[in-house]
Formats: structure tokens, sequence, C-alpha cells
């Protein structure tokens, strides 16, 4: 079906692992519930439009009734609990989601489009593994934040979206567990079924009823979970847009608040980076996961000097990407998450056309059936061009130059945004220059999309705040006496 300079035969990852029910139920109290409004909706295939399953509508009724069944867990049980009991609760978790990664990382591809090969070796391994950090934080909280003796917030909800669906319930649910919160979480709704599945899993580890409750929706299901009066906390990963509507919505409340929002990351390439590491690295920041990353290297700035070498390299290695069904271990670029992601990001790509700028995209074939789009390349791009400003969510990269690290600094804090960024140069003395004035919660240096529970995540200006990951991230779940 691809594309590229040479064909290999499709490798094909089985899907008999994948047990799905046809309809879900809604997790609430430690049961399967169904919906109040006997509401249900379909969760589709991206890679070819195929329906997965049926899951259920959650409204304000049953948002109420997670809630009151999250607080009756923390009250009668999960607050009275020893940390080194909550940690064996998390232990298991994670071992059992260990033993099931191989369904959870085929599971992940079907139902939300990314390469099979990322969910397998980046998405479900580090979801894992904040599950196995976490556990051990949970009896050395004193011991982390000494003399300000931590405790529990009580019951957080929690928001989720599409584009890591089971790392990003991991970053939400480990560290609000092991801190001795409960919780209700509210997946996106093209994405929900390893949400669904993480609640069997709670299930088989005997999780105690009602210490996670997950109610599946759209929209609407979030913003009633963040109207309910009864919650601590509110934990939201999503857009810059929903994310103002749910600063405003908790103004005026005793609710904590976190907020991780989108981004228009910058990576910089200096003339003494290493060009060919540096070319690779630039096709990872931005086409991994077909750019639904909020950290994606979207704005690519290199020194004028080495500019035509490095587009011309990024336009050779383009020819050879492997865009195509994302169960075929050959992927590189699987599916686009969902037809309306797909025709934002469609719209962009006019937009680019229109402001002026140079595209270039490779001569594959995209299968004919399912939401996919070929990586794009804009040079010619003003600074102020909408695409150089505003986040697209997909594989397009805009390409501009600079002479100066003056320049280049200036021009990569001129967004709204500032979740992350990469630098690409021997020279260490650049590196920490650079991250020392680039507006950004990471800054990653001949690398980038990196990431490990130890290390905390999280941005400036309109990209959010709060961290989450390492003991940051224990923070978050937290109030302190001292
Ligand atoms: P989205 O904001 O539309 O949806 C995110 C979640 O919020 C979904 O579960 C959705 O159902 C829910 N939601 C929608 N409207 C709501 C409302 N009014 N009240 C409460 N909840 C509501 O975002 P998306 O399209 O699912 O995800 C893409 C965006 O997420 C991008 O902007 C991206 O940058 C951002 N993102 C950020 C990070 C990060 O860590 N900073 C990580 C992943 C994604
Ligand atoms: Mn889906």
């Amino acid at each position: 079906m691809s594309t590229a300079n040479w064909d290999l035969d499709p490798s094909m990852e089985s899907t008999a692992i994948v047990q799905l029910q046809p309809k879900y139920d809604l997790f609430i109290g430690g049961c399967w519930q169904k919906p109040k409004s006997g509401k249900y909706f379909a969760t589709y295939n991206p890679a070819d439009e195929s329906v997965l399953s049926e899951i259920a509508y959650g409204n304000q009724d049953d948002v109420n009734l997670a809630v009151e069944a999250a607080r009756k867990a923390y009250n009668e049980v999960w607050s009275k609990m020893s940390g080194a009991e909550r940690g064996k609760y998390l232990f298991r978790i994670a071992r059992i989601m260990q033993e099931k990664s191989r369904e959870l990382a085929v599971l992940e591809t079907l139902d939300g489009g990314k390469p099979i090969r990322e969910s397998r070796d980046i998405d479900i391994p580090l979801a894992c593994n904040h599950f196995f950090y976490y556990a051990g934080w949970a009896d050395k909280l004193a011991e982390a934040f000494p003399g300000q003796k931590p405790t529990a917030l009580g019951v957080a909800g929690q928001i989720t979206p599409w584009n890591f669906p089971l790392l990003m319930l991991a970053w939400k649910i480990a560290p609000a567990l092991a801190c001795g919160n409960t919780v209700v979480l509210k997946p996106a709704e093209t994405t929900s079924l390893t949400a669904l599945k993480f609640a069997e899993i709670c299930e088989q580890a005997q999780l105690p009823a009602g210490v996670v409750n997950i109610v599946t929706g759209h929209g609407d299901t979030g913003a009633a979970l963040v109207a309910n009066q009864d919650l601590d906390k509110i934990a939201f990963t999503g857009s810059t847009a929903v994310g103002k509507l749910i600063h405003k919505a908790c103004i005026g409340t005793s609710k904590k608040l976190t907020l991780e929002l989108g981004g228009k990351s910058a990576n910089i390439i200096l003339e003494d980076a290493p060009i060919d590491q540096a070319v690779e690295g630039i096709i990872n920041a931005i086409f991994f996961n077909q750019g639904h990353v909020c950290c994606a290297g979207s704005r690519l700035f290199v020194q004028e000097s080495i500019a035509s070498k490095v587009i011309e390299k990024l336009k050779f290695r383009l020819q050879s990407i492997y865009v195509g069904n994302p169960l075929d271990k050959n992927t590189d670029i699987g599916a686009v998450n969902s037809k309306k992601q797909l025709e934002t990001i469609e719209k962009y790509i006019a937009l680019g056309l229109e402001e002026g700028a140079e595209i270039f995209q490779p001569t594959c074939n995209l299968p004919s059936k399912g939401y996919y789009c070929k990586p794009t390349l804009f040079t010619d791009v003003a600074q102020s061009a909408r695409i150089a400003q505003e986040e697209i969510f997909g594989p397009v990269l805009t390409i501009q130059t600079f002479r100066t690290l003056e320049e280049v600094v200036q021009k990569a804090n001129n967004s709204p945004y500032g979740l992350a960024a990469g630098v690409w140069t021997v020279n260490g003395a650049r590196i920490f220059g650079l991250s020392q004035q680039l507006k950004a919660g990471v800054v990653w240096a001949n690398t980038y999309n990196k990431f490990d529970p130890t290390s905390p995540f999280g941005g400036y200006k309109e990209s959010g705040f709060g961290r989450e990951g390492g003991r940051h991230g224990l923070s978050a779940y937290l109030q302190f006496k001292n």
C-alpha cells in the first residue's frame, strides 16, 4: 500500500489478542453501570473507518454518581490505608498492565491510529513505568517533602485527550492514587477503549471499589465533571480553548487545577550540529504519532548557512517514509485520529498555500479508506503566518531560517505557547545558553520527544500550568500543612 522509494512486504501485527466487547458501560463504584440517558456512541478505527465498539455516553447524573462513589471510597477506604498498602495496589496494576502490554498496544493502535511500533515501544511501556515509578513514592511522601506534612487532596476529576490515551491516563491516575486521592476520569471520546481496559485491570487487581471510576462521553460529559461541586481537584490535558473554559469554571471554587494545553514548539538547528542526526531528530519531533503531540517540534529554525542542505536532506528522507496501515510494523506515519482532525489539518495546509509558503510533500500513495495525511513541509514561511503561529496538531512542519542566536531566541519565544523546544549543536555552552533563554517547559538537546516518569513535564504561557511527572507531579495531588 505504501509509498516510498522501495517496497517492503507488509508485516502486520495480529489483532487476535484484543478482546473487545460490543458495548461498554460506565465503570462506577467498582461496577459496570448503564448510562442514565440510555445513550451509547460508536468508537471507530481511523485506519479503515470501521466501528470497534459502542461506548456509554455519560451525563451529569452519571458523573455525580461517580464522584459520590469516589468520595465514599476516599472516606471509607483509601484515605485510611497506609502508603505502603496503596503502593502495593499500584505495583499490582503496573504488573498487570505489563502482562497485557501487547493487547493494550494493539488496542491503542486500533482505536487511535498510531503506528504499532509507537504504541508497542513508547506508549504502553511508558504508561507501565509511570505506575511503577509512582508506586514507589506512595510510602515515601513525607521524605519527598520533608517537614511539610503532605496529605491527599481528596477526589480528583481528570480529563484526557486522544493523542496518548493510556499514557495520559497513567500521568493522571498514578500520582493521584499514590498520594492517596481517588479519581473520576473522563477519557477522550475517540479513544476510550484502553481506559475501559484499564478499568478491567483495576478489577483484576482488586482495587477497592470507587478508587478509580471511568466515565466515558463527549465534551459535555467533561464539562459535567468540571461542574460537579464535590471535587477537590481538576486535572485537564487538551486544547487551550477548552482549558480556558475549565479555568473559568473553576474560578471561585476550592478546586485545585492543573492544565496541560497546546504547543507550537521550536526545534533549532545550529550550523555546527551533526546534520544527519539532526535531520532524523527533526523527523521524529514532528512526524512521530502523525504530529498529534502537544510538544511536537512543529516550527523548525535552521541557521541560514546550512538551511539549503538541511531542507534537501529532509525532503530526501521524507521520500522514504512509510505512510499507511498503523498495524503494519513498517509504518512510520499511521492514521490521523479522526475525520474532524484530518479536516483541520487539511484546512491549515490550504491556508499555508494561501499565505504564500512553499509546500513539499513526498510522492507516496495514501490508503483509499481511513484518515491519512502526507507529511508536509512548508518553506518561505513568514514569522507572522498563521501556520507558524497556530497549533495544527498534524504532520506539518514550518521551516524558517535565522542568522544569530539572539534572532532565533526572539523568533522561538514569539509564540503564545511555551511547552517544549529542541536545540541541536555540538557546543555545550550554546545548549546551556539557549535552554536558559527559551521560554519552554522542556528543552531537549540533540534529541527530541524523550520522556521518562522521573522528569517533570508542563508548559509556560498558554501551554498551561502545573507539572506532571517526577516529584513535581506528586505536589499537584497533595496539600501541605506547613
Ligand atoms: P480537546 O480540548 O478538544 O479535548 C480534550 C478532552 O477534553 C476530551 O476528553 C474532551 O472530551 C474534553 N472536553 C471537550 N470539551 C470540554 C469541555 N467544554 N469541558 C470539559 N471537557 C471537555 O482536545 P483534543 O482535541 O482532544 O486534544 C488535542 C489538544 O490537546 C491539542 O491542543 C494538544 O496540544 C493538547 N494536548 C496537550 C498535552 C499536554 O500535555 N500539554 C498533551 C496532549 C494533548
Ligand atoms: Mn477510535
